[in-house]
């Protein structure tokens, strides 16, 4: 309704409003004289007195053609008057008006209702554009980044509505069924840069399909069964993206307060990120210098979380229990981290609230790792004979307590429902402040409430989504730590060979710091190398910085390698 009123703000329809206000002013004008020559007419002809405003309201009876015959003239110069006030209402007030509403309002607006034809195809010169299937939360964070990226793309909708829709809200729309051939040639995606699916499964396929059967511009798809991924690159998808089975497993290795080896977050070949709760470690309150864990471990601390803010760490910060610590390191690293952490720590209990796929993901991950858990949900998930759940609805406290929430050490918030996610998060914190407690949230806007609530961590399915997909049209090898920094793999740069790391200025030159360098072959990666390490021919390196940092990067170093 506010776009609609909003139409009669604009261009001709502003002008047209302009109009009518002065027509109104016009028959106020008529109304007014007409009331004033009552009086006096009626004086004057017949000696007969009223007030100004019985002349209004004679007026306006008569001019409307009601004529209740309350105050009538008995001469004939008033009667002449009176049809002469019934025959201008006649036309300025029952013919003009009316008229004039609906040929300056009513009809451009049907018009340009009818008239409204999205976009169906693109111009034959258009290309290096990204085209995207299924418009949600998830590639609606994905345009946000392309328009600040200013990469052309196209939204592709085969509702009408929508297409409306997003075209008022300024995006780029073309309205079509996605699985017809001569609509996808006519959207240009053979000189497309990337098309990213993001229906349903079959769609999704469907659209592979398709759109390999004339071209094969790279496609990125969304799956939601993770099953179903080789089905879709079986049908031509370059990528596909389980992500509800990513967020699960980041939901769950941020909830379980084990060792770091249930952690693993991601690897660039040999090198493990992993993240660690600080609580599980002998380390708590110490600053990184303190803690030595280098030295005593071989791990690099590449980050630390703290109640969702994630910090690049320096030797005098502090690890506070409730942080957790980013590490980068082989897997022998890992263990040798173990050996030395907690070992009342060894048993866990995590609570899942919702038997989604991402729940169900969440206590795959868990299952994998041998850490106890227990599952909640208002129904049994059809889709998943494995996990038993106690069914009812995790806002009742009794069935939280009967659950086990006492004993839980981590607790997973993953309902469809952001409201219900926050209360819950809310209610649990409250019952239980020591408790670790990760959060799911389905809009972006919902994160800094879930944080608000008490989350210790909270994964945002838009921003994870966007972020992935991002990076693969980018064609980056980047992992996901959060929004702002990127852990990312570049070939050693030729000018760089034979300088030591702080003859390479590549931290004053560019921000990034070298996480680990990579080398031939089966060798160990070189973690947190020290400044006096000589860049030798072959080696990778792994770096973390915030995109701006990334970017300098490639301008610095990559255009000239
Ligand atoms: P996804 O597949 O993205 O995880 P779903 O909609 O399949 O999303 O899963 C959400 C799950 O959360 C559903 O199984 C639903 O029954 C469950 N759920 C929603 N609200 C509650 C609640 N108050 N208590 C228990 N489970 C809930
Ligand atoms: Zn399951």
């Amino acid at each position: 309704p506010v776009n609609e009123f909003a139409f009669f703000l604009r261009g001709q329809a502003r002008k047209n409003l302009k109009l009518l206000v002065l027509y109104c002013f016009f028959l106020f004008l008529m109304v007014m004289t007409y009331a004033a020559l009552f009086t006096v007419l009626m004086e004057s002809l017949e000696g007969r007195h009223y007030s100004f405003f019985t002349g209004v309201y004679w007026t306006i009876i008569t001019m409307s053609t009601l004529g209740y015959g309350d105050y009538v003239f008995s001469t004939d110069p008033g009667h002449i008057f009176s049809a002469l006030v019934t025959l201008s209402g006649v036309v300025f007030m029952l013919i003009l008006l009316p008229f004039g509403m609906v040929s300056l309002f009513l009809a451009p607006w049907i018009e340009q209702r009818l008239r409204y034809r999205p976009k169906t195809q693109l111009h034959t010169d258009y290309s290096d554009h990204v085209i995207i299937f299924g418009y949600d939360s998830i590639t609606r964070a994905l345009t946000r980044k392309l328009i600040s990226h200013h990469t052309p793309y196209v939204i592709v909708t085969s509702d009408q509505d929508e297409a409306i829709q997003l075209e008022e809200e300024g995006l780029h729309v073309v309205f079509g069924r996605p699985t017809n051939v001569t609509f996808l040639k006519n959207i240009q995606v053979a000189n497309a840069r990337h098309v990213v699916a993001n229906l349903s499964d079959p769609l999704n396929t469907n659209i592979c399909l398709t759109i390999r059967s004339f071209c094969d511009t790279p496609i990125a798809t969304m799956v939601d069964e993770p099953e179903r991924t080789d089905l879709l690159r079986l049908a031509g998808a370059n990528r596909a993206i389980p992500l509800k089975r990513i967020l699960g497993s980041y939901l769950a290795s941020r909830a379980t307060t084990l060792g770091a080896m249930a952690h693993i977050l991601d690897a660039f070949g040999k090198l493990l990120i992993a993240e660690m709760p600080v609580k599980s470690t002998p380390f708590v309150g110490q600053t990184l210098a303190e803690a030595k864990i280098r030295q005593q471990t071989g791990l690099a601390v590449i980050g630390l979380w703290e109640r969702g803010t994630f910090t690049i760490p320096e030797a005098g910060s502090v690890l506070s229990p409730l942080a957790l610590m980013v590490l980068a390191g082989t897997r022998e690293q890992l263990h040798a981290l173990e050996e030395i952490t907690d070992e009342k720590d060894k048993t866990d209990l995590v609570m899942v609230l919702g038997h989604g796929r991402i729940g169900c993901s969440a206590a795959r991950y868990l299952e994998r790792r041998s850490i106890p858990f227990v599952i909640i949900d208002r129904t049994n998930n059809l889709e998943c004979m494995d996990h038993i759940t106690v069914i009812g609805d995790a806002t009742s406290r009794h069935l939280l307590m009967e659950s086990g929430i006492e004993d839980a050490k981590g607790l997973i918030v993953t309902t469809n429902d952001d409201s219900t996610n926050i209360f819950l998060t809310l209610a649990s914190r409250r019952q239980r402040p020591h408790m670790r407690i990760v959060a799911r949230s389905n809009q972006e806007e919902n994160v800094d409430q879930l944080y608000a609530a008490g989350a210790d961590f909270v994964i945002s399915n838009a921003s994870v989504g966007a972020n992935i997909l991002n990076n693969v049209l980018e064609g980056k090898e980047t992992i996901f730590l959060t929004e702002g920094i990127d852990v990312f793999r570049a070939p050693l740069p030729s000018t760089l060979v034979g300088l030591s790391i702080a003859e390479s200025q590549i931290r004053p030159k560019t921000g990034c710091s070298i996480v680990a360098l990579e080398l031939p072959e089966s060798i160990d990666p070189i973690v947190s190398p020290p400044p006096e390490t000589i860049l030798v021919e072959g080696m990778g390196l792994i770096l973390i910085g915030s995109p701006e940092e990334e970017e300098n990067f490639g301008h610095k170093f990559r255009k000239n390698s």
